[in-house]
């Protein structure tokens, strides 16, 4: 890691010619904030960190980085947890901390047009007044902005029911690193051409600067109410999952805790969780009070069915709240019974819950580390949270070899190494694992279409096939790698 400069680099004042005093940091003691995001084993200060306060500003930075031919990564509020957002020691990282202004709310049309840097939870305050909010809700949607949810296609508790950021999503604009402002999607259902706004989405901040994102507001239900069902043991409580969507229930949110999360986060924010329970179902109907009384009936049953042993269901406001603030504390608990963790993100088709979970219980005992399992049960994305000590030796190492380890597993039984955190740099070498050396050249096509110098966010979400051989995921013949004409970046 760098020391101090004793003479700022060129691109400091380069930067500084083009944005309002103040905008430019390249002290150590200023960029050191910057240095990681939500995955903080990770670290590495920028050359500069630029803080834009318009769009022209933004591409201004991006002018003066490609004239330089220095890296930019962008960043949001920090919160991503793959490392997406951790700078390059010879880049720029760009914040959108000053672009956090809700340019327009429509409620006729129910569309807000906001600025990159507006927190997630934002866009549903200002939308209170007229009955509307946001769907998408990432547990960390109090502090993290809507450019890092675009990028992360970021997901949460109600997502189950109400679809992720790109199905909420109608249009971005992007500053390229060409310098163009190019509007992805529309204000109406479809855009002509070629759906680019669903490539852009997920796209980690490697093919653009988002500087304005439209997105939809829902109504706010009338009521919504949350069973909190026991189970046992975590198979059963797995399998009622299935049961639930095969009934063709599709909650508003169907979150699944063991043990060791409930116990964990309890003493927190005293949720009133079953803590003897093996395993707790959190399931949510919203709608009419008809439609909700409705549901909460026929998801009872099929729990009991299934196995449930106690079901409570809230009965006020605050009780849902109370019951959802255990699921949504559930990482920063972590911090409480374990001085770090690693949070893990894979996705497996929801039939195979109750054999992964199995597994990862066997990997517990493999890696001599306690795993937390806390999860979106209904989507089938696990957050396997990973509890280690990094003052201890290897414990770090243990860790990520039993977190690629699950994300293997996801693999084997159909699934994906990522539901809504992206790839980053924490899971690079699991792409290996999910993709051949063709999809991974059709991705890194893709990147070179909006970013041919490969300035933007660079060494991120797409491995080189260079790497995946490394990684002893490519077969190379006579030292030959698959397609050498394209961009290694
Ligand atoms: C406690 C906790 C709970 C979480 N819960 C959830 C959850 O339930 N669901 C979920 O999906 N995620 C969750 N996350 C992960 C994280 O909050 C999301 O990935 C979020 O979308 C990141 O937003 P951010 O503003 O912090 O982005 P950052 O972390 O700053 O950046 C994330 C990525 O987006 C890129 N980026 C940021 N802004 C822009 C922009 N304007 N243009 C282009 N690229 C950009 C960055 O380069 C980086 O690759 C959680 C994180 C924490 C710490």
């Amino acid at each position: 890691m760098r020391a101090q400069f004793d003479h700022p680099p060129p691109i400091v004042s380069a930067l500084q010619a083009v944005l309002p005093v103040g905008c430019v940091l390249f002290r150590l003691e200023d960029t050191r904030p910057y240095e990681c995001d939500g995955l903080s084993a990770f670290r590495q200060p920028p050359l500069a960190v630029a803080l834009p306060e318009d769009e022209m500003q933004v591409l201004a930075v991006l002018d003066v980085c490609r004239g330089h031919g220095v890296p930019v990564v962008p960043r949001g509020a920090g919160t991503g947890l793959s490392g997406g957002a951790m700078p390059m020691e010879d880049g720029v990282v760009l914040s959108t901390a000053k672009l956090n202004r809700i340019v327009r709310l429509d409620a006729m049309s129910r569309t807000a047009v906001v600025q990159p840097g507006v927190r997630n939870l934002a866009i549903s305050e200002a939308a209170a007044p007229y009955g509307l909010y946001y769907a998408p809700d990432p547990s960390s949607q109090i502090a993290c902005t809507i450019g890092g949810n675009v990028a992360e296609n970021s997901g949460g508790v109600h997502c189950l029911k109400y679809g992720l950021t790109v199905h909420n999503v109608l249009r971005v604009r992007v500053a390229t690193i060409d310098g163009e402002i190019v509007e992805l999607g529309s204000e109406a259902l479809d855009a002509p051409g070629l759906d680019l706004l669903a490539v852009f989405i997920g796209s980690e901040g490697m093919l653009g600067i988002v500087t304005e994102v439209t997105v939809k507001l829902v109504p706010k239900p009338a009521v919504a109410r949350v069973i909190m069902a026991s189970f046992g043991d975590i198979v059963t409580g797995a399998n009622a999952v299935a049961s639930v969507i095969a009934a063709g229930i599709i909650p508003a949110g169907l979150e699944m805790m063991d043990r060791t999360s409930s116990r964990m986060v309890e003493p927190f924010v005293n949720a009133g969780y079953d803590l003897d329970a093996a395993a707790i179902l959190l399931c949510e109907a919203d709608g009419t009070p008809e439609e909700v009384e409705d549901e909460i009936a026929r998801m009872s049953a099929v729990l009991r069915e299934a196995g449930a042993g106690a079901i409570t269901v809230s009965t006020s406001e605050a009780e849902r709240l109370r019951f959802w603030s255990g699921r949504k504390n559930a990482f920063p608990a972590a911090g409480r019974i374990s001085p770090d963790y690693y949070c893990m993100d894979g996705t497996i088709p929801r039939k195979h819950l109750a054999h992964v979970l199995a597994g990862i219980a066997q990997m517990e005992v493999k890696y001599a580390l306690r795993c937390a399992n806390v999860f979106h049960a209904g989507d089938g994305n696990l957050h396997p949270l990973i509890l280690f000590d990094a003052n201890r030796p290897d414990e770090l190492a243990r860790a990520e070899a039993f977190g690629a380890e699950i994300l293997a597993l996801c693999v084997a039984v159909g699934g994906t190494i990522t539901g809504e955190h992206g790839v980053g740099i924490e899971k690079i070498d699991s792409m290996c694992v999910q993709f051949r050396p063709a999809e991974l050249t059709a991705f890194f096509g893709v990147k070179h279409a909006f970013d041919p110098a490969g300035l933007l966010n660079p060494n991120k979400a797409i491995p080189t096939l260079h790497r995946c051989a490394e990684f002893g995921r490519l077969h190379v013949k006579h030292g030959a790698l698959p397609h050498p004409d394209l961009p290694r970046f």
